[in-house]
This record gives C-alpha cells, structure tokens and sequence, in this order.
C-alpha cells in the first residue's frame, strides 16, 4: 500500500499511515546480512521520520565508531551498508518518529540473531563462526512422526544445579552435553538419564533471550521460567558459560542440541511469540510503534497473556516475523519442534503457515501449544488458534487438560482432587484422553467435563499429561488433594502415568516426576528460589522403583505400536472400552492393533482403595504390568476375569 499524507487532529504528521495500513516489508526479514566485505543492515519503520545505525567497537563502549543515517525504501525499511570487516562490532538502531507516545531509544532490532550480555546491544558475528565441530553432519534423530513422540518438559536449571547431578556446567546448556554424570549414589544423571528413561524429545522451557535473569552477575543464583522475551532469536545467555561473549550462548546451545541429537533425543522448543516482557522497551515497539500489539479501539493494549499486551499475528508483518523466527531456529539451530505459550492468542493462519513451513523442511517436527489464553484476545474466536478449533489445523497439537483434571483435579483448586482419589465421574473423560480426543462412538461425550464435542481429528494432535511447569508437581497435588495412606502416593503417581504412557495422544512429562521429585507445594514457582525448583538428585535412589516404573512404561509404549497408532480410524477400529465398575477404566487393544506383535491387550486403571475384578475379552492373557510393577511372569496368566489391586492398573496381553 502506498504511503499517504495524513493528518490528524488538524496536526501535519508527514509521510505516515496508521500502523495497520503500512506496507509490509519486501524479502527476508533478516536485519543484518554479514560478509568480511561488507555489512548489510535493514529495520522496518514505515512510520519513522528518520533512522539511524550505530556502529560500537565494544558492547559497552559509550561513544559509537560510525553513526549513520538509514535510507528509506518503498516497502517502509530502512537500509545501510557498512563496508569492510565489522566483525566483533556491536550495533543499534534508533527511530525518530516524533509524535510517538513511547520514548524511543537505541534497540538491537526485532530480528538481532546475536547480543551482548543483558541483550542490550546486536553483536555482528559470522554464525558459522559459532558452529561447534561435527555441525554440519548433526542430524535429527530417525523418527516416523508424531505418533512415536514421548516428550520430557525441562528447564535447564531445574535439572542440573542441584550439587547432586554430578554435572560440570550446573544449570548451563552444556550440562545436557556431559556423559558419565552421575548421582552421589551411583546413579545416572544428566543426558545418560534421559537416555536411560527412554524419552524421544526433551522440550526445553524458554531458552531464548529474556529479560528477568541479569546475565552479568552469573554468581548470584537467579531463576526464571523465561516466559518474558526479550530478544527473540538469540539464546539466553545465563544459560551460556559467558553472556559477555556474543558467540558462546550460540555455540553452546547448538552443542546441547547436537548431543541430544547424538544420543538419539530430539529438541523441542517453548516459544513465547503472544507477549513481550515490556511494550515500551520492545524491539517490537522500538522499531515500529503500536503495528505488533493489538489495540483495543480506544488505543489501550489488549492483555489476554495476562502480561499485560497481546501481540496481533493477524498482522501481516507479526505473521511474517512468527514464520520466519520459527524457521530461523529450526534450520539455524536445528530444533525438533515448537511448543507454543498461549497458543489460542495466535490466530489459525499463522499456525498453519508455521505448520507449512516446518513440513517443507520435515514434516516429523512437532507444532503444539496451550491452547487457550490467560484473558480473552483482541481477534474474533473463530479465528484463534484455540483447543476447541484445532480440528481446523491439521497438524498441530494442543494440551488436554480435559484428562489431566480428571485424573488429579482442576486446575483453578489445587486441594481439589478427582479420579486419582477414587471418585466417580471422571471416567468418560478419561476415556476421552485415552482415546486422543477424537470422536469415538464409546465416548460419552455428555459426560466429559471441559469438551462437549471431540476437538482432535488425530490423536497426535491431544498432548496428554497430567503436570507441566506451570502448575504443582504431581506429588505436592496428591498430597494437597488426597487423604493419602501409606504407600499411596507411589501407587497413585503410577497409575496416572499409565494412564498418560497407554494413551493415543502424545505423552508428555514434566522434568523429575520420574524420581518423585516435589516443589515443597509452590504451584507457580516461576521465580522461586533454587531450593523450590530444583532437583535432588538423590531421590533417584530413594525412588528408584518408581523410576524403573516409568521406564518400563516408555519401554511398553515403544515396543508397541499398539498404544499410538497416530490415526483416528485406527483408535476407532481397535480400541474398544470394557465394562467396569465405578472410578475404573479399562480399554482392548484388539487385533494386533498398528501391527503389534500381540493380538489383544488390555489396560485396566482402577483408582478405587479396594481391588475390583473385571470380565475380559475371550482368550489367555498375560500380565505384562501388575500390582505397580512390570513384570515377566509368563506364568501368571488371566482368563474371563482378572482382578486388579488398589490403585493399580494392570496390562495384560494374549
Ligand atoms: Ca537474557
């Protein structure tokens, strides 16, 4: 669109348009292209009177070595060109645009793919400069699809500064690249762990630049969950052994997802794209005032992050910077997939262009995300990326908290519980995380308790879990809800997993549940002191049957392709629920389902504190899973009837 003159309230404004009529920029949206020849640098401000580049030698220097005024293109950017070798230089943009109502300052651009400490100051390096050795040759682990997925939430402090990790690099990237760690008792740790556990991914929380953690007092213990973005296509640097170097936040992450890679585990990243730390001091605002925020129409921010700001993807150039940030750390840092916050912010079509985007390069990398927001968004419903419009978006995921509070209660009561505690009701939803979400004649849907309608058309699209970050470890909520007796605590932490482990959705653990790790019941320990989040990892040991437990979970899933056929017709063929008495569940996987080695298997969760016995399909069944623990006991065999402990679930197979 053309620029045109316009004024307002009688007041000459120059070449302007209202931010949601400027044109949007032409190519890439890259803002610095490098070459030992020259520097190439471009912002978009369709709006701006003027802008200006400066050129530091050092990130703290206070004077600039070159200051320059940027030249205005058709399509609203702004460009200059540095010649000769700026390497190891620091740059700034600075707006004038003067009737603005936020202070403009020097900013690093939307688009900075390499800081200074604290993120202040864009860092010009060459990024092949930063590859660690063998980064050409890493590759993604095989992997068919999103049916296969067993993902493993974490956050790097969380999982390695505790002493008792045994790691090196405490809290750093690195520590995910130390084989040979182990726990005071002998036990594996770190990246061996993850081995050992079996996961397929590790979803890492947000490991891109934010804004709470002050990176130059690395010796001061800071901890954030980093869902405040500052610089949204660097990595964070106090997770790098030096914030002050530019280059080494950037190598060492890569080396992270490199060794994932080598031990055959997949990187998932958070992805925090609905709000920013701040509006005034965003690169968003920085740049090109009021175009990245939805409005309300009296000029207030939108704030259905619960932030304090919403931004509008629905906006070509917001669109555009989702896509393009998204293929940035999939083809420059080689993630595995994308967990979206606040995914229902985000309207549909931005989703599925980053869906179409991430099949272009390989359609085995994942695409999910909440799918809900923390107040109501600035876009008509319809069109946002919500869980109960996901059936329009083939291909990316959203949480099922429909199973999750129905295992263990809801999330707006923690002391509140559900079918963990014995009580009935609760069974038709889950049956409907068992099943994926999707439509399934056997459902009740009358009786689920958030959907009333199927919201998946596959499986993979529901990500069953019953913790995450946000919220109490699921020992603090069994403590917090149920009356637990002894020895109950364990056994109802391993039949909710195996109700998430046997489902067709994708499985989803949060970091330490597997060595009943707590967070002395804080639910949103975001900035909570190490003491809260971190993991002892001693419990290991003291757990380590639990641990075993869930290890033979994952190991049950992957050896049978029965437990995720990855196809709604498939679930609907072959998975048949039995009947059972109150606050039980018991499903038939039937007819070597996916091709399984055994032809029916039969999973029972019964959360009653008596043993119940149910009638079983025709045939021998043997116990695979039984009495909390996995077992080989071919000798133990089940025909018409089985009985099931208390608070068990029991896996049979013919
Ligand atoms: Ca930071």
């Amino acid at each position: 669109m053309a620029l045109t003159l316009v004024s307002c309230a009688g007041q000459k404004m120059g070449l302007v348009s209202s931010p949601a009529e400027y044109p949007a920029k032409q190519g890439s949206l890259k803002e610095l292209v490098y070459t030992p020849a020259e520097s190439q640098f471009s912002v978009w401000s369709p709006g701006a009177k003027s802008v200006t580049l400066r050129i530091y030698a050092t990130a703290e220097a206070e004077e600039p070595i070159k200051s320059l005024k940027m030249r205005r293109q058709e399509d609203g950017s702004w460009t200059a060109t540095v010649k000769g070798d700026q390497k190891g230089r620091f740059y700034t943009f600075q707006v004038q645009q003067p009737l603005s109502r936020w202070q403009l300052h020097e900013t690093p651009g939307i688009f900075a793919t390499a800081v200074s400490v604290n993120g202040k100051r864009a860092a010009i390096l060459d990024l092949r400069d930063t590859d660690p050795e063998g980064w050409q040759q890493d590759r993604r682990p095989a992997f068919r699809g999103a049916q296969d997925a067993i993902v493993y939430e974490m956050h790097h402090r969380d999982y390695s500064i505790h002493p008792s990790s045994g790691v090196q690099h405490r809290g750093k990237f690195l520590a995910l690249t130390e084989h040979g760690t182990r726990s005071p008792e002998g036990l594996k740790t770190g990246i061996d762990h993850l081995v050992e556990l079996g996961v397929t991914h590790v979803q890492i929380l947000p490991s891109y630049d934010y804004a709470s953690v002050d990176e130059s007092h690395p010796e001061k213990a800071q901890y954030n969950w980093g869902y405040d973005p500052q610089n949204y296509n660097v990595p964070e640097g106090s997770y790098a052994t030096d914030a002050t170097d530019p280059a080494c936040r950037i190598r060492e992450m890569k080396q992270m997802i490199q060794a994932l890679h080598k031990a055959g585990i997949r990187v998932i990243m958070d992805v925090v794209y609905n709000h920013t730390f701040d509006v005034e001091n965003s690169a968003f605002t920085q740049t090109c005032p009021d175009y990245f925020y939805r409005l309300t129409a009296d000029g207030h921010l939108g704030n259905a992050s619960g932030c304090g700001n919403e931004t509008a993807s629905e906006r070509e150039m917001m669109h555009r910077y989702i896509v393009e940030s998204v293929r940035y750390w999939t083809e420059e840092y080689h993630l595995d997939g994308f967990r979206f916050d606040l995914m229902g912010i985000h309207d549909q079509a931005t989703m599925m262009d980053v869906r179409r985007m991430l099949d272009s390069i390989d359609p085995s990398l994942l695409l999910y995300g909440e799918g809900w927001a923390a107040g109501s968004p600035l876009l008509d419903y319809d069109k946002l990326a919500m869980k109960a419009l996901i059936k329009n978006m083939p291909g990316v995921g959203a949480f099922c908290d429909d199973m999750r509070d129905a295992l263990r209660g809801p999330f707006s009561d923690d002391h509140q519980a559900a079918f963990l505690d014995g009580q009935p009701g609760h069974e038709e939803s889950i049956k409907f995380g068992l099943v994926g979400c999707i439509a399934h004649p056997e459902v009740n849907m009358s009786k689920v308790n958030y959907s009333r309608e199927p919201w998946t058309v596959q499986p993979t699209q529901s990500i069953n879990y019953v913790s995450c970050h946000d919220d109490m470890m699921l020992t603090d909520r069994l403590r917090a809800s149920v009356k637990l007796q002894d020895g109950e605590l364990e056994r109802l932490d391993k039949l909710a997993q195996t109700a998430v482990l046997t489902s067709q959705g994708i499985p989803f653990l949060w970091v330490g549940e597997e060595v009943m790790r707590d967070k002395k019941g804080v639910h949103n320990s975001y900035n909570s002191p190490d003491s809260i989040n971190q993991i002892d990892w001693s419990l290991k040991a003291k757990n380590e049957d639990l641990f075993r437990y869930y290890q033979g979970l994952i190991a049950l899933r992957k050896a049978h392709p029965a437990f995720h056929l990855g196809d709604a017709e498939l679930v609907r063929k072959h998975m048949h629920f039995l009947e059972a008495p109150q606050s039980v569940v018991a499903y038939v996987l039937t007819d070597h389902a996916g091709g399984d080695a055994w032809q029916d298997i039969v999973v029972v969760l019964n959360s009653n504190r008596e043993a119940v016995t149910i009638n079983l399909p025709d045939g021998k069944f043997t116990a695979v899973c039984a009495d909390g623990q996995f077992t080989d006991d071919a000798k133990k065999t089940y025909e018409k009837k089985a009985t099931i402990a208390p608070q068990t679930a029991l896996i049979l197979h013919d």
